[in-house]
């Protein structure tokens, strides 16, 4: 089960509970049944899915609510923890610093996404201000430097390798002594996948480990082997010093739930998935709004994150001020696409709200969204600013609408389009309204 689907069973069946006029024993037997079900078909581990639904039971004492508390939030809210527990790995015990050269090494398997993966977390970090550098100590497969050269040549990431020299231990230590000189800050190793036995696979890597003394070795892995990830992390923590890992190909995958469960069951922190082949498919793994988008609850403290991101330090105040008072008007919309035009690759602020990057922003297709953005904001440009500052703005006539369009040198149709895409926002960010603006990874506002 892809894992949209598995978080779509689960919320489903947590809706129909809702449905349900009174919640007794046998509505809750039968929504964690569902539940059950579903992540026993994303291969998750028997006996993890067997003890979360026990402690479900025991949290949620039907008998022991007091009458007039809300019987299906407290279920919800046990269904969100079971969960978060299920698939919380815990922290990584390094943390990166920018200025200050890492050395970081990455292991896994031949097939597992390695290469690719490297190049998305330089990106990733180059993207934020860092100074990456990617260095091929892949000597065993042909091929590995040529594909590690053309990811980096796209990303604009320097790199080190040899078409010549078999020893991957000098490359190795000569790639991160160079990089070093050079000041970056994160220099990233890409060790083998293969070899013709295990045992000479783990030997290399200890020995490029001992080389370069890696602050952090991240271990990559594919998460359509599902449950059997749980050996496979296994076998990697006891050769190596394994301090974080990535999944990889969660977008596509019906064993993603099953492999990002017994990675948590290794007690190895996932710090990021891959959720494509392309550069920035790339996601940092956070259990608490990976859970919540899972469960389709909007995963608003990624969205803080990201406001925090995105939007520039001095308009967050009064932007999270209107949202919190349910205000979304035209002129916010306005300033948001400004922002995301700024921002580089579209699609990342939003993508995480339910239902909404699909329609504005579909996937591949960001040259038209971009464009459309802008048709958007040049008919916004013709408005006056009672009609920006509105918080009805829905109700302009239609010969409004026909100046605006005459303004812009649009259709009447586009500008309806328009303000059909402001209503579906405006609906979307209403869930705002009231809330306690949530501090980043509280979600004690949901
Ligand atoms: P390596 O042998 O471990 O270095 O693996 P590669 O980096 O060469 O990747 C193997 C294949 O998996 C390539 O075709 C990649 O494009 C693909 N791949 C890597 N990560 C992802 C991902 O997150 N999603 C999808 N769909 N494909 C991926």
């Amino acid at each position: 089960m892809v894992l949209g689907e598995l978080g779509g069973s689960i919320s489903r069946a947590i809706q129909q509970m809702s449905n349900a006029t009174i919640i007794d024993e046998k509505v809750l037997n039968e929504c964690l049944n569902e539940i059950t079900r579903a992540l026993l078909q994303s291969d998750v581990q028997f006996k993890l899915v067997r003890d979360m639904q026990t402690n479900i039971k025991k949290i949620v004492n039907l008998d022991d609510l007091a009458a007039g508390h809300n019987k299906r939030k407290i279920i919800q809210q046990a269904i969100f923890n079971e969960l978060c527990k299920m698939l919380d790995p815990g922290k990584p015990s390094f943390t990166l610093k920018k200025g200050k050269t890492s050395v970081v090494m990455f292991v896994g398997l031949q097939g597992s996404g390695k290469t690719t993966t490297c190049t998305k977390y330089a990106y990733y970090h180059q993207k934020k201000g860092w100074k990456p550098a990617l260095v091929c100590a892949d000597t065993f497969r042909a091929g590995a430097f040529d594909q590690l050269k053309q990811n980096a040549t796209k990303a604009k990431i320097p790199f080190y390798g040899s078409y010549t020299e078999s020893d991957p231990v000098k490359i190795a230590v000569e790639g991160v002594e160079r990089f070093k000189k050079e000041s970056c800050d994160l220099i990233i190793v890409d060790t083998s996948g293969r070899h013709k036995q295990e045992a000479a696979l783990f030997e290399e890597m200890r020995q490029v480990s001992e080389a370069t003394k890696p602050d952090l070795v991240i271990f990559v892995m594919d998460s359509s082997i599902g449950q059997a990830a749980f050996d496979q992390a296994q076998a990697f923590k006891q050769s190596v010093a394994v301090g974080a890992v990535i999944v990889t190909k969660m977008d596509g995958h019906a064993k993603g739930g099953g492999a990002l469960s017994a990675v948590a069951a290794t007690k190895s922190p996932v710090i990021f998935i891959g959720t494509g082949e392309h550069m920035d498919e790339f996601e940092v793994f956070d259990v608490k709004p990976f859970v919540s988008r899972l469960l389709g609850m909007g995963d608003w403290s990624g969205f803080m994150d990201k406001i925090h991101e995105v939007v520039p330090m001095d308009q967050q105040p009064e932007l999270l001020q209107k949202l919190s008072e349910g205000n979304f008007t035209l002129r916010i919309m306005y300033e948001q696409f400004q922002n995301i035009l700024k921002m580089g690759p579209i699609g990342q602020v939003f993508s995480m709200l339910p239902g909404f990057s699909a329609e504005l922003m579909p996937k591949g297709r960001e040259k038209e969204s971009q464009a459309k953005i802008k048709r958007y904001m040049t008919m916004m440009d013709s408005m006056t600013d009672e009609e920006l500052d509105s918080s009805n703005p829905k109700l302009m006539n239609e010969s409004r609408m026909m100046r605006i369009a005459r303004g812009s040198g649009r259709q009447l149709r586009e500008v309806q389009d328009m303000l059909e895409e402001y209503k579906r926002l405006a609906k979307i960010w209403s869930k705002m309204k009231g809330l306690k603006i949530p501090k980043k990874g509280d979600m004690s506002a949901l």
